[in-house]
C-alpha cells in the first residue's frame, strides 16, 4: 500500500475538532474537509508552525485556553524562553512594572495556587500576591481539556488525574480541601463504579504484532484464569506457563535470605532481574509485564525496584515469600503509594478543578458558583485573572529568567526584597515582592538563581522529571468497546501503553454519556523512555525524543493503534475520530527516589531537602520539593513554604 493511501486510511488530515484554528468558535465536529498539511501544520504547532496562543491576549475575550486541542501539555510557545535561559541567554535591561506585591509566586499549578492561598490566610485579604506561570493556562500539570461536540460539552483531564488516597492526606491539605468546598467522600456518589461491570465490559491486553509477532485483542485480563487468558494470546506456550506459576504458585524464590536480606535485596534488584534470575522466567515473559509500571513511574520493570512492586502488591511472585513487617532504611520505597482506597476521586477534568477551585477563591468574581459540583461546568473568566491593583493577579504567558533577593533602596541594613524577571511577549518585565516562592519545577531553579550555593543548585538540579504523555481522543461513540466487552486494555509493545474509557464520573450538571451511541472521551498514555538505561537516563532519553515528536506522529500513532486494536469492533479511524488534544509533559512526575540508583541519605540530607532549603526571601515549594509526585506533595509543600515566611517574619 502506498504512503498516501495508507495516511487517506487513517483519516490523516481530516477536519477534526480544532476550536483554536476558528479563533474559539465551537465546531460542530465530523465533517471531512481535507487540510492541506501546512495549514494542518499550523494548527497542531508543528515545527514551523505558529502557536494559536499568541496574539490573543490573556484579557481579550475569547482567551479561553482549556478549549484548545492539538498539542497541549506544554505547548509550543510555553518552554522556549526557559531553555533559552538553559542555553546562557540573559535579559539585563527589562522595563520595571510599576505594581509591587507582597508575595510573588512563580508557577501557577496546585502547589503555587495553594502557597497563594495559605499565604493570604497567613498576611489577609489586603496582601498582594502575583502569580506567574509560563503556560497559556494556570493549574500545571493539572491540566482542563474541553471539547465541543455540537452542543455537548466533553471533559478531560489533561494531566494530575486524581485525588489519590485523600484519607492520608495532611491536616493542612484536608484544611484547604475543606475551605474549597471538596469532600472526597462525595465521590461515592459520583463515580459509578458499575459503569463498565454492569455492561460486561472489563479491561483486555493488546499484543502489539512487531513485538509479539501477531496483533491480538484479548479481553478480560486474567479471566476467568490465567492460563485460559494466556491460552488466547500469542505468547509461547513456555512463557504462559511461567506467567501462570507466577500469578498461582506461591513459590519462595529466595529460599536462602532471611526476611531483611531479602527487603535488602529486592530494594536493589529489579523487577525484570527478579523475573530472570531468581523467578527464573523465559526472556519472553519480560515483554508481558515490562510496561506494566509505565503509569506509575514513567519507567519499564528494568528500573523499577522488585520490592516496590512486592509491597504495592499489583505484580506476582511475592505470595510465597513473606514479605510484612516494617522496611528500613535500605528496603526502598517507604511512603506507601496511597492504594488502599478505591482510585474513584476523580473530577471529571482531574485535579483542574482543584486548581479551578484555588483561582475562584483567589480571585472573586473569577468563576461563578461556590461547590465542589459546580466548578465542573463554571465558565472561568480569564479576563478577571489579572486585572491591575488587585488582591491576586495570575499572569499567564510569562516565563521567570532570574529571581534574586535585593535590598530596598540600597544598603546592606536596607529590608531584603525580591526581584522577579520574566519574559512576556519576547519582552523582559522586573517586578518587586516582600517574598517569592519558587513552585516551579525545580530543574529550572539552579539557572534562575545563579546566585545560590552550588551545593542548592546541585540539590535542586538531582531529580529528573519523568516525561509522559496523557492524550484525550473523542470518538463518535463508545460501540466498539461495548461490541468487544473492553473498557480499558493494557497495551503490549504498542506506541500508546494504554487505552481506556474516562472515568464513569457524573456530577454538577456533567454527565457522563450514558448512552452507548453517544460521543465519548479516551485516553491514551504514552511513555518514552529508554528501557536499559538508569531511570534519570531513561528521562532525560525520552524528555529529549518527546520535544522532537510532532502532533502528526502522535496522530498517526493514535489513528494506528486504535485501528488495529478496535476494528473487530467496527471501529475506523477515519470516521469515528472527532477530536485529539495531546497533553505532551516533557516535565512530568516530580522525580521519586529509587532504590536501585539512589543512595540512602540521612534526615535532611537527600536533594530534595538541600534543593528547598530557603534562600534569603526566596522559597521554594512544587511536588518536587519533596520528591513525591502526588498533589497532596505539591499542597504540603506550599504550606512548608508559607510557613517558612511566617517564621522569618
Ligand atoms: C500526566 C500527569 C498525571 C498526574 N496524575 C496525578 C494524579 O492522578 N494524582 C496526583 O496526586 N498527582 C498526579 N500527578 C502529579 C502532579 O505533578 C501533582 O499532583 C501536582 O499537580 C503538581 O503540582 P505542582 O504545582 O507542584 O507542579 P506543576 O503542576 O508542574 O506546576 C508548576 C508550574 O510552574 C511552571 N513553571 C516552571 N518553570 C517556570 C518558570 N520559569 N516561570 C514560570 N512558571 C514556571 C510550570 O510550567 C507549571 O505550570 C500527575 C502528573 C502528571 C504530569
Amino acid at each position: 500500500m502506498t504512503e498516501n493511501k495508507r495516511e487517506n486510511e487513517l483519516g490523516m488530515y481530516r477536519h477534526i475538532t480544532r476550536r483554536d484554528f476558528l479563533n474559539g468558535f465551537g465546531v460542530t465536529v465530523g465533517a471531512s474537509l481535507a487540510l492541506p498539511h501546512s495549514a494542518w501544520a499550523e494548527v497542531f504547532g508543528m515545527p514551523g508552525g505558529r502557536s494559536t496562543v499568541d496574539g490573543v491576549a490573556q484579557n481579550s475575550p475569547g482567551y479561553y485556553p482549556p478549549a484548545k486541542t492539538g498539542m497541549r501539555g506544554s505547548h509550543d510557545g510555553s518552554w522556549e524562553v526557559a531553555h533559552a535561559m538553559r542555553d546562557g541567554k540573559t535579559w539585563p535591561a527589562a522595563t520595571p512594572d510599576t505594581e509591587h506585591y507582597d508575595l510573588i509566586v512563580v508557577g501557577g499549578g496546585i502547589s503555587g495556587l495553594a502557597a497563594a492561598y495559605f499565604y493570604r490566610q497567613h498576611a489577609g485579604a489586603k496582601a498582594r500576591v502575583l502569580i506567574l506561570d509560563n503556560h497559556d493556562d494556570f493549574g500545571g500539570h493539572a491540566k482542563r481539556n474541553e471539547f465541543q461536540h455540537g452542543d455537548r460539552l466533553l471533559l478531560g483531564y489533561g494531566g494530575t488525574q486524581s485525588i489519590a488516597g485523600p484519607k492520608l492526606y495532611s491536616a493542612e491539605a484536608k484544611g484547604l480541601f475543606r475551605d474549597l468546598s471538596i469532600e472526597p467522600e462525595r465521590f461515592t456518589k459520583y463515580y459509578d463504579t458499575k459503569f463498565f461491570s454492569s455492561r460486561g465490559m472489563s479491561r483486555g491486553a493488546f499484543f502489539a504484532k512487531e513485538t509479539f509477532g501477531a496483533d491480538a485483542l484479548v479481553t478480560g485480563l486474567g479471566q476467568p484464569t490465567w492460563a485460559e487468558f494466556l491460552a488466547k494470546t500469542p505468547l509461547s506456550k513456555g512463557a504462559q506457563a511461567d506467567i501462570v506459576r507466577l500469578y498461582t504458585a506461591k513459590v519462595d524464590y529466595l529460599p536462602q535470605m532471611s526476611l531483611e536480606q531479602k527487603k535488602i535485596y529486592l530494594a536493589k534488584t529489579s523487577y525484570k532481574d527478579f523475573l530472570l534470575r531468581d523467578a527464573k522466567v523465559q526472556p519472553d515473559v519480560i515483554p508481558f509485564f515490562q510496561e506494566s509500571t509505565y503509569g506509575l513511574y514513567g519507567v519499564g520493570i528494568d528500573a523499577v525496584p522488585a520490592g516496590d512492586l512486592a509491597k504495592l502488591g499489583y505484580h506476582p511472585g511475592f505470595a510465597g515469600m513473606d514479605l510484612s513487617g516494617p522496611y528500613g532504611p535500605g528496603m526502598g520505597l517507604e511512603i506507601t503509594r496511597q492504594d488502599s482506597e478505591p482510585y474513584i476521586y476523580h473530577f471529571p477534568d482531574g485535579n483542574a478543578s482543584i486548581a479551578r477551585l484555588l483561582v475562584r477563591a483567589l480571585i472573586p468574581g473569577s468563576a461563578p458558583g461556590n461547590t465542589m459540583e459546580d466548578i465542573v461546568l463554571a465558565k472561568m473568566d480569564y479576563a478577571k485573572l489579572d486585572q491591575p491593583g488587585a488582591a491576586v493577579q495570575v499572569r499567564l504567558n510569562s516565563t521567570v529568567v532570574h529571581a534574586r533577593n535585593v535590598a530596598q533602596g540600597g544598603g546592606a541594613a536596607a529590608p531584603k526584597e525580591v526581584e522577579i524577571t520574566y519574559v512576556r511577549d519576547g519582552q523582559a518585565r522586573s517586578v518587586r515582592a516582600a517574598q517569592c516562592i519558587l513552585a516551579c519545577w525545580n530543574v529550572v531553579i539552579p539557572y534562575m538563581c545563579p546566585e545560590m550555593s552550588q551545593q542548592q543548585r546541585d540539590g535542586l538540579a538531582y531529580g529528573v522529571k519523568v516525561p509522559l504523555v496523557y492524550t484525550n481522543v473523542v470518538l463518535r461513540n463508545r460501540q466498539p468497546f461495548e461490541k468487544l466487552q473492553i473498557n480499558s486494555a493494557e497495551c503490549l509493545g504498542s506506541f500508546f501503553g494504554g487505552v481506556t474509557l474516562d472515568f464513569p464520573v457524573s456530577m454538577g450538571g456533567y454527565a457522563y454519556p450514558e448512552k452507548v451511541d453517544e460521543p465519548c472521551v479516551i485516553h491514551m498514555q504514552y511513555v518514552p523512555c529508554a528501557p536499559g538505561l538508569p531511570a534519570r537516563d531513561q528521562q532525560r532519553a525520552g524528555r529529549a525524543q518527546l520535544y522532537t515528536t510532532t502532533f502528526g506522529t502522535f496522530e498517526r500513532n493514535i489513528r494506528d493503534q486504535l485501528n488495529r486494536m478496535l476494528a473487530a469492533g467496527g471501529f475506523d479511524a477515519a470516521r469515528d475520530i472527532q477530536a485529539i488534544t495531546v497533553n505532551r509533559w516533557p516535565h512530568g512526575y516530580a522525580y521519586e527516589y529509587n532504590s536501585l540508583y539512589d543512595p540512602v541519605w540521612p534526615p535532611g540530607k537527600s536533594p530534595c531537602e538541600i534543593g528547598r532549603a530557603a534562600f534569603g526571601n526566596i522559597h521554594i515549594a512544587n511536588s518536587d520539593a519533596g520528591a513525591f509526585a502526588y498533589t497532596n506533595e505539591a499542597i504540603d509543600q506550599a504550606w512548608r513554604a508559607v510557613q517558612e515566611i511566617v517564621s522569618q517574619r
